[in-house]
């Protein structure tokens, strides 16, 4: 009788300490909110790279092997190092590795982000991709994630996301990873699939409590390739593949989805095509075209580039084979009721690549620098878009040589 008491009692406490070891394990690591509503907008993501980041003090940049922060007005820049007379000044250096003394420098850094006082930089190592913790003034590094050769970075809502492609003998699964930034080891896999062995994950970007991407096969179907669009609820896992069309473009958010589907006339002596332009709503799935009455820039069938909580954003094409004059290059911003919002010349901003939604206050624009290969940034001030006319200002980079 006794013994059966005893056996109960140490049952009863082993049961409480398993509580108690559960409940301080969970308060230990605390796993951040996923409260998605309310988060402004954050979209630096370019194809495969995301190049610039929003902390409270400024932004953060890495171009050009370098990472540099500007000041939240623009107006002031530095290189992210603070060493004396650091190689970083040097610009004749021959040997790459001569600058890895510099706390400035990146092999090849590609995405980076911001999250909880520190940076977190995706850098293509040669072989796979690092991507590290640095503290802010550059001083700390630290191996945060090891990934893949093909791997897209982002930190959204306290947790660090990987789009991953794992090699094969059948060839490429593509994966989305998970962990909570403050503890990467808990790594969880969302998603998985091995359906497109040959296709590269683009665009991985997050909206509202859903990751977006699309796997772009070239060799999937016809000479143009594919386009495979997919969404992932990130509060049940849930994944839904949206859409699955040869050269479209396509962007997301609480309007629907916005498509615009090449039809390509002649592709000599140039390249001549028409577009259909689409809208399709995100819950019945209902698929409506779109006319010029909707947004004039479809009357002169301008790219379909971007989009953003209130913005859609097109660019001017030649479309029609003739190359466009330096007057017309120009991005439209449209409001959802189709309004022109803003012209924006692109004529000086050098060769165009991607026109990225920014903030809530700031649009960005991304291009490449001929020379070397690096990229500029260009920012434009929401609040000046009222039907007129906004040129677009340069961030200059300062801190080398
Ligand atoms: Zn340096």
């Amino acid at each position: 009788m006794k013994k059966k008491i005893i056996r109960q009692i140490l049952l009863l406490a082993g049961i409480i300490s398993a509580m108690f070891l559960f409940t301080s394990c969970s308060n230990e690591k605390t796993e951040p909110e996923q409260n998605f509503e309310d988060l402004p907008l954050d979209d630096f993501t370019a194809a495969t790279s995301n190049i610039m980041t929003e902390a409270p003090e400024g932004y953060y940049i890495v171009t050009g092997n370098f990472l540099y922060y500007v000041s939240s007005d623009f107006q002031e820049s530095t290189i992210v190092c603070s060493k004396p007379d650091c190689v970083h000044n040097d610009t004749d250096v021959e040997n790459l590795y001569d600058y890895t003394s510099c706390d400035a420098y990146f092999f090849d850094a590609r995405q980076i982000d911001y999250y909880d006082g520190y940076l977190y930089v995706s850098n293509w190592n040669g072989t796979g991709t690092d991507i590290y913790r640095v503290s802010l003034d550059g001083t700390e590094r630290t191996l945060f994630y090891q990934g893949q050769v093909d791997c897209m970075f982002s930190i959204y809502n306290g947790y660090a996301y990987f789009g991953e492609a794992a090699y094969t003998t059948e060839g490429k699964i593509h994966k989305l990873t998970a962990c909570p930034v403050e503890d990467p080891d808990k790594t969880e896999v969302l998603f998985e699939t091995d359906e497109y062995p040959d296709a590269t994950m683009n665009r991985m970007r997050f909206y509202h409590g859903n990751c977006y991407f699309y796997l772009f096969d070239s060799a999937f179907r016809g000479e143009e390739g594919d386009s495979i669009y997919w969404k992932i609820n990130l509060r049940d896992g849930k994944a839904e593949q949206m859409y699955e069309q040869s050269d479209c473009r396509m962007e997301w958010n609480d309007y629907g989805i916005l498509a615009e589907v090449k039809d390509y006339i002649t592709f000599d002596p140039t390249t001549q095509w028409t577009s259909k332009y689409y809208h399709i709503d995100p819950d019945s799935g209902e698929k409506t075209e779109l006319t010029e009455n909707d947004f004039s820039a479809i009357g002169t069938n301008d790219a379909f580039t971007n989009m953003d909580d209130k913005y859609i954003y097109f660019r001017t094409t030649d479309s029609d084979g003739n190359e466009l004059t330096p007057e017309e290059q120009k991005i439209k911003v449209y409001d959802y009721e189709g309004n022109l919002q803003a012209e924006i010349p692109t004529k000086d901003v050098g060769e165009m690549i991607w026109i990225l939604p920014g903030t809530d206050e700031h649009l960005f624009i991304q291009t490449t620098v001929r020379e070397d290969g690096s990229y500029a940034l260009w920012y434009v001030d929401k609040s000046d878009f009222n039907g007129s006319t906004v040129e677009p200002q340069k961030i200059e980079l300062a801190g080398r040589g």
